[in-house]
């Protein structure tokens, strides 16, 4: 039934086993998924939208490496917004809604259009190992699959239990089976793990809410797209509608809490800090009389509809006699009740940067079976796991991401380094770097190493080269073209700034925060440039970028530049920090544990302090 033995299984057919599988196969590796459910390739357990503030820049960094994320996300789309759009360009963040049905077709039809990709639907209960070696895997009808190396990404389906009220039962998402046997077999091997908890909100019939009483959330009036190929742009877009809890909402809801499974005890384990549900709302913002709910359609055809901002897992009586309360929802009828579900993960400091285990070699872990929350950060590990899964296998030298290059290099070293006890989720404050670390620029920073090693196309590439050349070129126009007083003085006079005296180059007025391209379009000189050297939206973007914040960017260069010299000196893999008894007991014993490659890894270790790092540069300087 199968290849006798395949480069790379993946386990698991969610955002980090479909982007971890995409990569592999496109860069030549014989691949197969595995997965429970054929039809649930690519499924977005929660809520119906990719990206939002820094997951937005993931999304983009996976695209222009040659991952799959944003092709997906545009083909499904049904409204686009660039969030953050008054702040500066570093916080600039893509979201779209999404179709879910769509999304998931979407992945499908990319995966089955991939070469390389064999599909298996079951469950995998075990790894076959061989030493400290993965060697395949085993199904629970009893099968043996080969390979040269595995990608778990079984996400909350480890001993999976969902819990609605008093009532639980296993599962990894509703209506799906929970996923046993793996967890036990790690922690036989020697892997700790540990236990985390989510939830989502009801799903509700859209033909019984009035929105009228709400109010509607339009997307961008210009919408932008995630994938720097040539993915559709929207034409039209669905609206999605905001309206809030009240007090009486609050009230009804706490008449609850003595059955909510979140504050009778039945739930132990500690769930998303960032996405809390409504009950832990109320509970910590006591103060608050109002939430706001966002409602969310499920797609183009379907009236189903998301109560974003209502996750519960309360009794689904109660669920339901509280949203009734809520403005719009008067009528409401519902699809499904909120869950919330508590699953197996391993602590991800178990795992080196390319995401392969410390302790099973060519066994990687990517997604949310590392204690992350979110499709994006899911997908991200994938790409990463299944470039490493094949490069490992031909001998070639590991891909890693730097802190300074991608928001998936912050993410990954961050989760190796730091571990994590609550769902790790990306924002841009977990990033020292952000404005290097840009949507905008994903593809000039990730491209041309997608491309080296064999997994973003020559089309990718060339777009991007064009894209570099052709902002370059603008900045120079810019900095060589002087522009005529007159003129000038009139957008000036527009944008309410100090007129100018003299022709000067038209770089140091642009350079001021309140002339934006558009003021800039207006002068002849500037519209037949773009006109004749086919000047588009995003080179536009570019150039404007880099008149107005050369001068930041330049500064966390080399801020970036001087922290390297740190990354650049190596510890020695069998480093024995036992023998050096002026570290403190805790660093030592961190360090041991964690096995940092290089000593800006070890400096960013919880309880590893300055001066146990001068004591290690004393040392290795030895
Ligand atoms: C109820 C719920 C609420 C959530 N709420 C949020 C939220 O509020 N915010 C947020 O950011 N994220 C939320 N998430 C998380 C988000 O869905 C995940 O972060 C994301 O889907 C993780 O992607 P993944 O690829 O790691 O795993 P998943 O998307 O869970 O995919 C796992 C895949 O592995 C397959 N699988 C599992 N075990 C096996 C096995 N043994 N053999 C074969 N196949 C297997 C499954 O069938 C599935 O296809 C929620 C998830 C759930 C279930």
């Amino acid at each position: 039934m199968f290849e006798k033995e395949y480069d790379v299984i993946v386990v698991g057919g969610g955002h980090a086993g479909a982007e971890a599988v995409a990569a592999a196969a496109n860069m030549g590796s014989k691949s197969l998924l595995i997965t429970m459910n054929l039809q649930t390739i690519g499924q977005m357990s929660c809520n119906p939208a990719m990206g939002g503030i820094a997951k937005g820049q993931i999304v983009r960094e996976i695209d222009a490496l040659g991952g799959y994320s944003g092709i997906v996300s545009d083909r499904s789309a049904i409204q686009f917004k660039m969030l953050n759009k008054s702040k500066g360009p570093a916080m600039w963040s893509p979201r779209s809604q999404n179709d879910r049905m769509r999304f998931a077709e979407e992945w499908r039809l990319l995966l089955e259009g991939t070469p390389n990709v064999d599909f298996y639907q079951e469950m995998v209960t075990g790894l076959l190992v061989k030493g400290d070696e993965v060697v395949g895997v085993r199904t629970s009808l009893g099968l043996d699959i080969r390979a040269k190396s595995v990608v778990l990404t079984n996400g909350t389906f480890l001993n999976g239990l969902i819990h609605i009220g008093e009532k639980q039962f296993g599962g990894g998402r509703a209506g799906e089976k929970a996923a046993t046997g793996i967890t036990e077999q790690l922690v036989d091997l020697g892997f700790d793990s540990g236990r985390m908890k989510t939830g989502t909100p009801p799903r509700v019939d859209g033909r019984s809410l009035d929105y009228s009483k709400m109010i509607p959330q339009p997307g961008d009036p210009d919408p932008e797209k995630f994938s720097y190929l040539d993915t559709p742009v929207l034409k039209q877009q669905r609206d999605c509608h905001m309206t809030h809890t009240s007090k009486v909402v609050h009230d009804i809801l706490r008449e609850g809490f003595d059955r909510s499974p979140m504050f009778n005890g039945r739930i132990k384990s500690i769930g998303p800090r960032y996405c809390p549900s409504i009950e832990d709302k109320i509970n910590r913002f006591s103060e608050k009389d109002s939430h706001q709910i966002f409602v969310e359609p499920e797609g183009w055809n379907t009236v189903e509809v998301y109560v974003n901002g209502f996750s519960t897992s309360l009794p689904e009586d109660v669920q339901y006699k509280a949203l009734k309360i809520v403005k719009g929802f008067e009528n409401v009828k519902f699809f499904r009740p909120g869950y919330a579900i508590e699953y197996d993960y391993f602590p991800p400091t178990q795992l080196r940067h390319t995401l392969e285990t410390k302790i099973i070699k060519n066994l990687y872990f990517a997604g949310q079976i590392n204690g992350t929350t979110g499709y994006e950060e899911a997908a991200s590990q994938g790409l990463i796991a299944g470039i490493n899964a094949h490069l490992k296998i031909n001998g070639q030298e590991p891909f890693t991401l730097k802190r300074d290059e991608a928001y998936i290099g912050v993410l990954i070293d961050d989760l190796i380094t730091k571990g994590t006890e609550e769902p790790y989720r990306m924002f841009t404050s977990r990033a020292e770097y952000r404005t290097l670390l840009r949507q905008d620029n994903a593809d000039l920073r990730l491209t041309p190493k997608g491309y080296a090693i064999g997994l973003a196309s020559e089309e990718r590439m060339r777009k991007m080269e064009e894209k570099e050349r052709k902002s370059k070129d603008f900045v120079k126009f810019f900095k060589l073209t002087s522009y005529n007083p007159e003129d000038m003085n009139q957008i000036l006079e527009e944008v309410d700034s100090a007129p100018v005296k003299q022709a000067d180059k038209m770089f140091k007025v642009f350079s001021r925060p309140k002339v934006r391209m558009d003021h800039m379009l207006q002068l002849k000189e500037v519209s037949e440039y773009v006109k004749s050297n086919e000047i588009n939206r995003e080179v536009m973007e570019q150039a404007e970028i880099q008149v107005k914040y050369s001068g930041y960017i330049e500064k966390e260069k080399s801020n970036a530049d001087k922290l390297q010299r740190l990354e650049n000196i190596r510890i020695p893999d069998n480093f024995d920090y036992s023998k050096l008894k002026s570290l403190s007991y805790e660093a030592r014993e961190k360090l041991n544990s964690i096995r940092p490659v290089t000593i800006s890894q070890a400096s960013r270790i919880s309880g590893v302090s300055p001066s146990d790092i001068s004591v290690l540069l004393v040392f290795l300087g030895r």
